[in-house]
C-alpha cells in the first residue's frame, strides 16, 4: 500500500496516529500514516515507520506538518450520488425555497454546500438543482470563494410535459425526440456532467403514480444515444420495472430509487452494468417529512412504498447490481441524529447485512465504487496515492459499523484540514 515519494513534489504534510481504510483492499491498516504534497494529493499511505523512512528519504524531509490523529480511523470522504442542494418538497419549507430570489438562493446553497463539506461529504453527484444555480456554486467553490464539495452535476432533469418535477425550475420539459435531444444538449451547453432523465412517476408528484411510464421508447432512446454522443452517462429517475427494463436495454448507465424492481430487470442492469442509487431514505421519513410540513398524501405514498422498496433493494444485491449511496436530500440535512447521508448508509447497511453487502461493502459504495461511476477515481473515492487526500476521521471503526461516521470529528479536503471537533472549528451544525 505505499507508494515511492515523486521527487517533484514537495510532501507537506503528514497525518499520524491513524487506521487507515482505503476502500480498496479489505481490512484497515492499523498504526498507519498518510503523506499529503502540497499539491492536497496523496503521496503514500503505508505503516507509520515506513511513511516516515519515505519522508526521511524526501527532498524535503523537515518541511513537512505533522498532524497526530490520535487513534482515529480514517477513510475517503464520502461520495454523495444523489443530491440537490436547491430542492423544495411540496409543504411549507419548500414553498420558502421556491419563493427565493436568485440571490437568496445563490446564499442557501452556499451555506448547504458549506455544511455538506463539513459533515464528511466531500464530492456529490446533483441530480436536478433550480436554474443551472449549482454551475455557478461549483465555480465559486472551485475557486476557493466558498467551502463545499467537489460537484459533479446534471444540470436540469428532463422530464415531459407535467412530467415528475415538472413544476419547479429544477427540471425542463421536453416532449418527442427532438425535444429530448435539445434538453440533453442544453446541459451539456451549460456545463453538466451526466445526464438526469424522469422516466416515471414519483412520490413527490401529485398527479401521478410511481408507476406511471412517462416517456416514449423513443424519447428515451433520444436521451441516452444523445448523452452518449457526447461522452455523458445517463441517470433516470425510476420506479416500475417495465419502465426500467426498456431503458436498460437502451443503454441507460444508473437508475434512481428503482421503487419496484424485479428478478428479471435486475439481471438485466447486473449484465448491463447499470448502477442503482437506491435513495432508500426517502421511503423512511416520516418524521422528517413532518417537520418540512410536506402534505399528507406525499407521505403515504412515500410510506406506503417502502416495503417493495427494499424488497427492490435486495433483489439488485442478490442479481450483482453496483449499488451507491445518495441521500436525494441535501447531504448535511439533520436526520434522526446525524446527517441524511449518513442515515442513508446505515439503512443501506442494515437492509443489505446478509443480502451481500457488509460494511466494507456499504463504505465502498459510498466511496469507490460512486467516484469510478464518475470517471473520477484517478482523483477521489480511495485512500490511495495520487488521489486527492479528501478523509474523513472517526473514533470508531466503520468497517465494523457504518454507524461510526455519525462520529465523523474530523474532515480535509485535497490537503487542508476544514474540520477539526478537538480544534474546535468547522462543525456543520455552526454558523458560518
Ligand atoms: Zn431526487
Amino acid at each position: 500500500m505505499t507508494a515511492a515519494l515523486r521527487a517533484d513534489v514537495r510532501p507537506s504534510t503528514l497525518v499520524t496516529g491513524c487506521h487507515v481504510f482505503d476502500s480498496v483492499h479489505d481490512g484497515v491498516l492499523r498504526d498507519a500514516a498518510v503523506l499529503v504534497g502540497d499539491d492536497g494529493r496523496i503521496l503514500a499511505v503505508g505503516p507509520e515507520p515506513q511513511v516516515r523512512a519515505d519522508v526521511a528519504r524526501g527532498p524535503a524531509g523537515d518541511t513537512v506538518r505533522e498532524i497526530d490523529l490520535g487513534g482515529a480511523h480514517v477513510m475517503a470522504g464520502l461520495v454523495n450520488m444523489h443530491t440537490h442542494f436547491s430542492l423544495s418538497l411540496p409543504g411549507a419549507a419548500g414553498d420558502e425555497i421556491m419563493a427565493m430570489g436568485p440571490y437568496a438562493l445563490a446564499l442557501y446553497m452556499a451555506d448547504g454546500a458549506r455544511r455538506t463539506l463539513l459533515s464528511g461529504v466531500t464530492t456529490v453527484r446533483c441530480v436536478a438543482e433550480k436554474d443551472h444555480s449549482e454551475l455557478d456554486l461549483r465555480r465559486a467553490v472551485d475557486a476557493g470563494r466558498v467551502p463545499g464539495p467537489r460537484i459533479f452535476t446534471a444540470g436540469r432533469a428532463l422530464v415531459c410535459t407535467g412530467g415528475h418535477g415538472h413544476d419547479s425550475p429544477d427540471t425542463l420539459e421536453c416532449d418527442g425526440a427532438d425535444g429530448f435531444t435539445r434538453g440533453v444538449r442544453l446541459q451539456v451547453k451549460v456545463g453538466a456532467d451526466l445526464v438526469k432523465v424522469m422516466i416515471s412517476g414519483g412520490i413527490a408528484g401529485e398527479h401521478e403514480q410511481i408507476s406511471t411510464p412517462q416517456l416514449t421508447r423513443d424519447e428515451m432512446a433520444a436521451v441516452i444515444g444523445t448523452a452518449h454522443a457526447w461522452g455523458r452517462k445517463v441517470t433516470a429517475h425510476a420506479g416500475p420495472a417495465s419502465v426500467i427494463a426498456e431503458a436498460v436495454e437502451l443503454g441507460l448507465d444508473c437508475v434512481e430509487h428503482g421503487y419496484q424492481l424485479t428478478d428479471e430487470v435486475a439481471a438485466a442492469m447486473a449484465a448491463a452494468g447499470t448502477a442503482l442509487v437506491p435513495t432508500l431514505v426517502v421511503t423512511r421519513c416520516a418524521a422528517f417529512f413532518d417537520s418540512l410540513g410536506v402534505p399528507a398524501w406525499m407521505q403515504q405514498r412515500s410510506l406506503d412504498a417502502g416495503p417493495r422498496h427494499v424488497e427492490s433493494y435486495r433483489l439488485a444485491l442478490a442479481a450483482g447490481v453496483s449499488v451507491m449511496l445518495g441521500s436525494d436530500m441535501p447531504p448535511f440535512w439533520p436526520f434522526e441524529g446525524t446527517s441524511a447521508t449518513v442515515r442513508e448508509l446505515e439503512h443501506m447497511a442494515a437492509l443489505g447485512a446478509g443480502h451481500g453487502l457488509d460494511a466494507p461493502a456499504a463504505l465502498r459504495a459510498a466511496t469507490v465504487v460512486p467516484a469510478r461511476w464518475l470517471g473520477a477515481d484517478g482523483d477521489v473515492g480511495s485512500v490511495t496515492p495520487g488521489r486527492f487526500a479528501d478523509l474523513v476521521a472517526t473514533d470508531d471503526d466503520p468497517t465494523a459499523d457504518v454507524s461510526a461516521l455519525r462520529g465523523i470529528r474530523w474532515v480535509m479536503k485535497g490537503g487542508t484540514v476544514v474540520r477539526d471537533d478537538r480544534a474546535g472549528y468547522g462543525h456543520p451544525d455552526h454558523a458560518a
